[in-house]
């Protein structure tokens, strides 16, 4: 793209906003080929994240509008599910690594002053994207992980606190007795208590289903997984849930910042980084243009450095829609668009260009009655649907046949 061209879009946007036409409209005009370039300021307020973060954006905009920093906005709208034991993606409660072990990344940027921190595989800690913020302001590096990342953490002042509630405990022994039936996992014969499994002679809740859902339900009831859980639990071990929360503010300055918090794949291999604390991949933020961030298969993201490749495709004057589907179809591209493989791929960007418009974009659209959507407040809180690539739900890996989630038990 010309310079010449890239200005004239930028006036167009500027045109735009001072009549105080919403982004979505700003951005439809984008999408019909008159990218609008980044400008001066964002003159708006505006936070957008991951879905699970509505129930704290709002507490994010107030804190905003008073006057905070936009990282610490975003940070406040991300500690809400951190803090949540029932969010089982993130912080406290997330699902453990394959030995039981909450391990938990975060990476975050901070527009004004163009820094960066970034902390993976931590321990002990639910407030990861304040530590990664805590190692931007306070050390001389970009990313710690591990050990050192959580002794850091502690030495920092921030509180030790076991994050394995029991719900994720058990969901993780139905996990490990459910893949380990060739070893000394899980009950024997020769335990005094060990019963054969109710749900394996006649159960009514599960006897339409295929024998290894029986078998993992008698498992579950036996663990002691409370009867209205069960399934959840179920579906838990046999497609291992994505989950995590990106957040993007902008202020009326113009400033911006972004971070990504999450506990990552559940079951994953210890040490296993996702790309959630990778800078560029997870998240990323240029004051100059604008923020993105990830939620999905961290492993495919990070094969095409998804949040910076969106930031530079807005850069070279692309609209974020636009920007966000090129970086999707690389992924598809990494498989040679082979939709056998693709459909295993879940994937959802969140992108907010420095004059405030925005928008979030997904591999798939998600289920019919389910689509994939993302939280916005800009004065109004609301959830909007992503754009999808591709029509219809991702299949999550391994594959499996997905088990029914809210049958009489759920
Ligand atoms: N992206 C995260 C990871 O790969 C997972 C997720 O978004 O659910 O660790």
């Amino acid at each position: 793209m010309k310079r010449r061209d890239f200005l004239s879009g930028l006036a167009v946007t500027s045109a735009a906003m001072a009549a105080g036409q919403s982004a979505n409209t700003t951005e439809k005009a984008n999408s019909q080929n008159t990218p609008a370039a980044p400008q001066a300021g964002g003159k708006k307020n505006v936070i957008i994240c991951a879905r699970n973060g509505i129930n704290y954006i709002e507490a994010g905009y107030e804190r905003l509008v008073k006057g905070a920093d936009t990282l610490d906005a975003a940070i406040t709208v991300v500690s809400g599910p951190e803090n949540d034991p029932n969010d089982d993606s993130v912080g406290l409660g997330g699902l453990p690594n394959e030995e039981c072990v909450v391990e938990l990344d975060s990476c975050c940027m901070h527009g004004p002053t163009r820094r960066a921190g970034s902390v993976g595989g931590v321990h002990d800690i639910k407030n990861v994207a304040a530590l990664a913020k805590t190692v931007m302001e306070h050390t001389g590096h970009v990313m710690l992980a591990g050990e050192g990342a959580s002794k850091f953490g502690l030495l920092m002042g921030f509180p030790k606190e076991n994050l394995l509630t029991e719900n994720s405990r058990k969901i993780w022994q139905l996990w490990k007795e459910a893949n380990s039936n060739q070893d000394w996992w899980g009950p024997n014969m020769n335990d005094p208590d060990w019963k054969p499994p109710t749900a394996l002679q006649a159960d009514a809740d599960v006897e339409d289903q295929p024998q290894y859902v029986q078998r993992l339900y008698a498992m579950a009831e036996n663990i002691g997984i409370a009867p209205d859980r069960r399934m959840d639990a179920i579906h838990k071990v046999l497609n291992p849930p994505t989950g995590t929360i990106n957040c993007s503010v902008l202020n009326e300055k113009g400033e911006m910042s972004s971070v990504t918090t999450t506990s990552g794949l559940a079951w994953k291999i210890p040490g296993r980084l996702g790309d959630s604390p990778i800078i560029g991949a997870g998240c990323y933020c240029d004051q100059d243009v604008g923020a993105a961030g990830a939620t999905g298969n961290g492993e495919e993201n990070i094969k095409v450095a998804g949040a910076h490749t969106i930031v530079e495709n807005m850069r070279k004057g692309m609209s974020p829609e636009e920007a966000g589907m090129d970086a999707l179809k690389r992924i598809a591209r990494n498989y040679n668009n082979d939709m056998a493989k693709i459909k295993f791929i879940s994937m959802v960007y969140y992108i907010l260009r420095k004059d405030g418009a925005y928008t979030s974009v997904s591999m798939w659209s998600g289920a019919q009655e389910h689509p994939i959507t993302f939280a916005v407040h800009d004065g109004a809180k609301r959830m909007e649907k992503c754009k999808p690539l591709y029509q219809g739900a991702a299949s999550s890996w391994p594959p499996m046949p997905k088990v029914p989630r809210n049958r009489p038990w759920n």
